[in-house]
């Protein structure tokens, strides 16, 4: 079975930790590696690395780190089927899907090749008589990434390329849960040359995640993950005086006004509920119906979401993959007898659904529950699988008034005829990623990508503009010469 290894300072070693935890292909239940917890010893010694490999990466030329942005583009470009095939073996998910995901990733690279013009500050001549001011934006030293497990590939890579690129040097650790795709990309990684220690990656658990956290060389942190533990993040960050951009949980509305285009509606909807079997941070997961296009909506919805094959992410065929673990699988199940219990509808069960080839695979179908109570657990809690609530609002104020009373608050669409609802609702919505008949909202990689209330802690977002300003300290020097 393939030993996880770490990559420290240019070099590739075996963790020596006592812990450590199968990979398991959720699509099969079959293990197909195995991961070995880091120590502490091993923590510090890679952070060591990135400290001691920072003066130089940081002397190097922004124009120089971009050629490495482009190389490293290239080599991405290279192994793109490979990448997403790894991507879907661990976590489950559809190829098509995992092509998507690689592809994101690829363009944050992509952006951050333009760093040598991103990075630029400001100035001004003449702030008094014969004084000048400029800004520079610095590095600041080590970061670090800690990762969920729903983006094996990708999450890492909304931050290593805006760390690196701005001359800061790096450490991920990824979901001990999914470790398989970062080995990948740390593969490629050395084949990119840069100067050892630059990049590091060190495996392991919630411990690993603490050392790294509460490490003294390490200037900041960016972190995604649950909002129990994006909560923790943020706190010990502020107490060990970190930089940190903490994106947590999501519980995701979406309207449906009386106006809107079903049919248009119900095919963005699908692939927002289902893609990634749910299990996304984007996914819509209360979708309200205003006034009267509820039962037209749920019609169609219901037998769209029938329409859907769930199977294994690497056949042909399969449109929605596996639950990523079996821990998400018996979670998932749990909350959807608790949405029985508490009185919805469940119109569709999607316990129901068996993949003959992978009878130990962690399948769930798709599974919808109609007049949801606002108030109920599965109308308030992340679920975080194929699970879709239906909730009836009498109009636009109704309905906003749910979106507004969320703890949760990333990404919310409307689906719309007038422009003036769109307005409104875009005005007023608590979540920072906002979609106007689109199904997932997400800032492409030249914007910032992150939430709001409980689903972020912290200033600056993920990737795009607040990435540079994450990663560097805007020195200003004021200049006279006699
Ligand atoms: P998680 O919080 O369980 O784990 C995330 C990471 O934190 C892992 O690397 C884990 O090892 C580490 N960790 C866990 N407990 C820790 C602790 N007590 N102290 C320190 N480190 C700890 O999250 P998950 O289950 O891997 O990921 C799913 C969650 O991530 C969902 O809630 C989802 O909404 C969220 N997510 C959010 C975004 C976003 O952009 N906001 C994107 C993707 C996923």
């Amino acid at each position: 079975m393939k030993q996880i290894r770490n990559y420290v300072n240019g070099e590739w070693t075996t963790p020596k930790g006592k812990d450590g935890q199968e990979v398991i292909d959720p699509g099969t239940g079959e293990a197909i590696a195995q991961v070995p917890f880091s120590t502490a010893d091993e923590v510090n010694a890679a952070v060591k690395a990135a400290r001691e490999a920072f003066p130089e990466w940081r002397a190097t030329p922004p124009v120089t780190r971009a050629r490495y942005m482009f190389k490293l583009k290239n080599l991405l470009e290279e192994r793109f089927e490979e990448a997403a095939k790894v991507c879907s073996q661990e976590v489950g998910k559809t190829l098509e899907e995992s092509r998507g995901e690689v592809r994101r990733s690829i363009e944050v690279v992509e952006v951050m090749a333009g760093i040598p013009s991103l990075m630029k500050g400001q100035s001004l001549e003449d702030i008094a008589a014969g004084l000048d001011c400029v800004t520079w934006r610095q590095p600041i030293g080590v970061f670090a990434a800690i990762a969920p497990f729903n983006f094996p590939f990708m999450v890492p890579l909304w931050f290593l390329p805006p760390a690196l690129a701005t001359g800061n040097t790096f450490l991920v650790k990824p979901s001990e849960q999914v470790p398989l795709s970062q080995q990948m990309v740390f593969e490629i990684l050395d084949e990119l040359n840069l100067p050892p220690g630059v990049v590091n990656l060190v495996n392991g658990g919630r411990d690993v995640a603490n050392a790294l956290l509460t490490h003294p060389e390490v200037n900041g942190v960016s972190f995604v993950g649950s909002t129990a533990t994006a909560r923790h993040i943020y706190a010990e960050a502020a107490r060990t005086g970190k930089r940190v951009q903490s994106l947590g949980g999501a519980k995701n509305y979406i309207l449906i006004m009386p106006d809107a285009d079903v049919g248009a509606t119900v095919k963005a909807l699908i692939g927002s509920c289902y893609g990634c079997a749910g299990q996304r941070c984007l996914a819509g997961s209360n979708l309200i119906t205003v006034g009267d296009v509820h039962d037209r909506f749920r019609d169609a919805f219901v037998a769209a979401s029938k329409n859907i094959t769930t199977g294994y992410g690497l056949e042909p065929g399969s449109q929605m993959g596996a639950i990523a673990s079996r821990r998400s699988l018996d979670r998932i199940r749990g909350l959807i007898e608790t949405g029985v219990k508490e009185g919805a509808k469940l119109l569709l069960d999607g316990r129901q659904v068996k993949v003959e080839k992978h009878p130990k695979g962690f399948y769930l179908g798709p599974t919808v529950f109609d007049e949801v109570a606002p108030t109920s657990t599965i109308a308030r809690e992340e679920v975080f699988g194929p699970v879709v609530n239906l909730v009836r609002a009498r109009d636009f104020e109704e309905a906003m008034r749910l979106v507004e009373s969320s703890p949760y608050a990333n990404a919310g669409s409307i689906f719309t005829a007038s422009g003036k609802m769109a307005r409104e609702f875009a005005y007023r919505l608590p979540a920072s990623m906002c979609g106007v008949n689109i199904g997932i909202a997400a800032p492409m990689a030249y914007f910032s990508f992150g939430g709001a209330r409980t689903s972020f802690f912290g200033d600056l977002k993920a990737h795009g503009p607040e990435s540079i300003d994450f990663y560097t300290d805007r020195k200003v020097v004021s200049t006279r010469w006699f």
